[in-house]
């Protein structure tokens, strides 16, 4: 940063406090993640300096050679990773992945099946307040309310009376597996595309801890930046066939020029899932939601489902008479970052909410493993159950910054 801080010293500072929050504090949040020095450099890199509209081999500007040489790696990385036939690796973000397949096998006006947003379903599967409920009709399934899981008999009930173009499944709060095969049979059954949104658990499912979509469903889409571990950005996943329409809708059906300096992060991310060490990565994510959870319920906490099988959860604080943007908040001055969340059957307004969701990605990267999830498990519990308490709120914070401190943000 020394350039920045001689040129801009406003902006260095505003870097440098975020550095120390980082650094300082527990990431819990479920989409978060640190990543590696060489994603960073590769994302500040001089490849952000050109404009590459098109793809590899068909750009509309000079001097691509390069970017080609970068997108093709990304490309290719990321049907090894997944065994995908096609890759597109230009969605500036999860959402922008979601709208060109929408775009592509879509007309304005047809309908989409879903998951409801209040029940971990995400704004980009058909809220009122996206594009795609003002594009499109929207027909939405939940979880059942006693198990709190999918019920595919019912999504299947639904699917046979809405009659949906795309079925979209794969979520931003659910804490369970998702069974793919079930799914696209639902769609078969109606004639329906299904699209598996997998950005939460990419991770997982690149290394088989969470079955894989792609191959499975017709269109998988993602984010790069949660379990991934690489640059916020978005990717599309497919069989060939599929592949040229949504080419078409990226570019120039809905994005310009491709963010280059990301598209090669990516390819950094997609190598370096690519390692075994990724593996051992994403067995550790579960193995610490699993103590994470164990210690939430050991100490009188309700988890939705009862538990997790991925590398989020999600507190109900019902019982504890609590908001989750009152827990957040107290979270928060502990130095421990959470976000409030809706939970099945939700009262409450999505700026206040009755859950929280919580992730082990971030904190996995630092390289936590089930001691230090039992000590962070039994902090929140014990912010939770003294939330007025600013003493003991303090007492947490500094074992939080003690904890953090052993465990640096990037090590050398
Ligand atoms: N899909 C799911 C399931 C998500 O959880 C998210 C983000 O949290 C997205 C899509 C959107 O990603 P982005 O924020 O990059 O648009």
């Amino acid at each position: 940063m020394s350039y920045l801080a001689k040129t801009d010293p406003a902006i260095a500072d505003i870097i440098e406090k975020e550095r120390l929050r980082q650094t300082n504090g527990l990431e819990l949040i479920a989409s978060e993640n640190v990543v590696s020095h060489a994603v960073l450099e590769a994302m500040g890199s001089i490849m952000t300096n050109k404009y590459a509209e098109g793809y590899p081999g068909k750009r509309y500007y000079g001097g691509c050679e390069f970017h080609d040489m970068a997108e093709n790696l990304a490309r290719d990385r990321l049907k090894q990773l997944f065994g995908a036939e096609y890759a597109n690796v230009q969605p500036h973000s999860g959402t922008q992945a979601n709208m060109a397949v929408y775009f592509a096998y879509m007309k304005l006006g047809e309908k989409i099946l879903s998951m409801k947003l209040n029940q971990g379903g995400h704004l980009s599967h058909g809220s009122p307040v996206s594009f795609t409920g003002k594009f499109y009709q929207v027909a939405q399934y939940g979880v059942d309310p006693k198990t709190e899981m999918l019920d595919y008999g019912i999504i299947e009930e639904m699917a046979k009376k809405e009659k949906p173009q795309i079925i979209v499944c794969g979520a931003s709060a659910y804490p369970r597996t998702i069974d793919f095969k079930e799914f696209q049979s639902i769609a078969d059954g109606v004639g329906a595309y299904c699209l598996a949104d997998i950005a939460h658990i990419a991770g997982l499912c690149a290394t088989g801890l969470h079955p894989n979509s792609v191959g499975v469903v017709n269109f998988t889409t993602t984010t790069t930046h949660k379990t991934l571990r690489g640059p916020r950005g978005g990717a599309i996943m497919c069989n060939a066939d599929l592949g040229t329409l949504i080419d078409k809708a990226v570019f120039p059906g809905m994005q310009g020029g491709p963010l280059m300096h990301t598209i090669t992060a990516k390819a950094v991310c997609f190598h370096e899932a690519l390692q075994p060490s990724f593996k051992e990565y994403n067995k550790q994510i579960i193995k610490n939601a699993k103590v994470l959870a164990e210690t939430l319920m050991e100490n009188g906490l309700r988890l939705v489902s009862g538990g997790t099988d991925n590398h989020l959860m999600l507190l109900d604080l019902t019982e504890q008479g609590l908001t989750g943007l009152e827990a957040e908040t107290a979270l928060g001055k502990a130095g421990i970052t959470v976000n409030k969340n809706t939970i099945p059957n939700e009262t409450k307004s999505p700026f206040v909410t009755s859950g929280l969701r919580v992730g082990t990605p971030a904190v996995t990267s630092r390289g936590m493993k089930e001691a230090e999830m039992r000590l962070i498990g039994t902090w929140i519990a014990t912010v939770i159950k003294n939330i007025q308490n600013e003493a003991t709120i303090k007492d947490v914070h500094t074992k939080v910054e003690a904890l953090s401190s052993k465990f640096t943000l990037y090590p050398e």
